[in-house]
């Protein structure tokens, strides 16, 4: 009697504490969801990051890139995933905060329809170009662009994605909304094409073109932030470069379909600190001019928090924008 009593409770404690299997948490491999093509600013940061969660859940973090609909596809895919721990998803400004005013039939909601897990990392915006566009600095390109707008190509990751977004507002400020843009499957792809002179200019996040400027095979007429990158020194920001009114910046998370159990959240939280607390990672993310989160900004309530503050200070100018 008292051997069948013992076992029991203690199936009874593993159930309590969450469900069995959230117990054992991860007892496989799982799926992080970048809602972009590989090489741009999502998936980089997706790898360095995962790859160190990895170690810490002791199961491998297995990247898909799935792109489209500036990013919403994937993570469409990955919040109506099975709320198991087993789907996670890399998002950004752009997917979370910009897509409730560009989807207006978006299939997810940002505010109260996940579960946040906690900011992987800030992405200060560049201005970048063709290395051969006549403008030299900041300046004689916002000339430029004004005076002959038809003239000019710029490159994005799709309505809604971050660069769409950034770049959305910068032609909005210049009185441009409609110079014409060509949408890839990230700015990944899109890099390519800047490098080869294919494409004149986009706004992209840090962590993917700063290699690209360090070597000269694009140029940088600024970043939209108060304070220049420790990872760019020579590139101005907006303010000194003569457009002090353009300053946003971009910041990539991790999230879950809302109804993840407890005891996987914990651990995929847990697991995110220790990566960006570790030095390696820490560094190869700082060398591409990402800015590291603080330890409130990576929990649930602190990503959740900025999710909702940026879709409240993006949705009147993305709202008026021609798509
Ligand atoms: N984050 C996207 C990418 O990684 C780019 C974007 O959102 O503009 O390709």
């Amino acid at each position: 009697m008292k051997k069948a009593a013992l076992g029991l409770a203690a199936a009874l404690t593993l159930a309590l504490a969450g469900g069995a299997g959230a117990q054992g948490y991860p007892t496989k491999p799982i799926t992080m969801i970048v809602p972009f093509a590989a090489g741009g600013p999502t998936d980089i940061i997706a790898r360095m990051v995962s790859e160190n969660m990895s170690k810490t859940l002791g199961q491998q973090i297995v990247i898909e890139n799935v792109a489209g609909a500036g990013g919403t596809t994937g993570i469409t895919r990955a919040l109506t995933a099975a709320p198991d721990g087993y789907t996670i998803a890399m998002g950004h400004l752009g997917t979370f905060s910009a897509a409730p005013a560009t989807y207006p039939n978006l299939k997810y909601d940002p505010i109260d329809g996940l579960q946040a897990i906690g900011l992987a990392g800030g992405t200060p915006i560049l201005i970048v170009a063709r290395k051969n566009l006549d403008a030299t600095d900041l300046k004689g390109f916002v000339a430029a662009v004004k005076a002959s707008p038809d003239k000019f190509n710029e490159a994005h990751a799709g309505v809604g994605s971050v660069s769409w977004t950034t770049c959305t507002l910068l032609k909005g400020q210049l009185g441009v909304p409609k110079l014409n843009s060509v949408a890839y499957r990230g700015t990944g792809p899109a890099l390519n094409d800047l490098v080869s002179g294919q494409i004149d200019f986009m706004c992209d996040q840090i962590v993917s073109v700063a290699e690209q400027v360090k070597a000269g095979t694009i140029k940088a007429y600024a970043i939209a932030s108060a304070e220049r990158s420790p990872a760019l020194p020579d590139v101005p920001t907006t303010k000194e470069a003569g457009l002090p009114e353009y300053q946003i910046e971009a910041w990539n998370g991790i999230v879950a379909p809302k109804g993840t159990p407890k005891e996987a959240v914990d651990k995929l939280v847990a697991a995110l600190d220790k990566a960006l607390n570790d030095e390696n990672t820490k560094k190869r993310l700082m060398d591409l001019g990402t800015v590291i989160p603080t330890a409130a900004e990576r929990t649930p309530e602190g990503f959740a928090a900025l999710i909702k503050r940026d879709a409240e200070k993006l949705s009147p100018a993305l709202k008026a924008a021609p798509k």
